[in-house]
């Protein structure tokens, strides 16, 4: 499944709060913020084929 699909499945409609460097490969981590709420809604790495939601 191509990544941008696999976020919006996880996480829905979304934009980048802030990019840091991923942890585990040193490639871009996007924490992702809602749209309207600007409510903190998940993280990814497409290098390393991460989403994770956050609840
Ligand atoms: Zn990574």
């Amino acid at each position: 499944m191509h990544f941008e699909l696999l976020l919006d499945a996880v996480l829905g409609e979304r934009q980048i709060f802030h990019i840091i460097e991923c942890p585990v490969c040193g490639y871009e981590e996007i924490y992702y913020e809602h749209q309207v709420t600007k409510r903190l809604i998940g993280r990814a790495c497409s290098n390393c084929n991460f989403v994770q939601k956050f609840n």
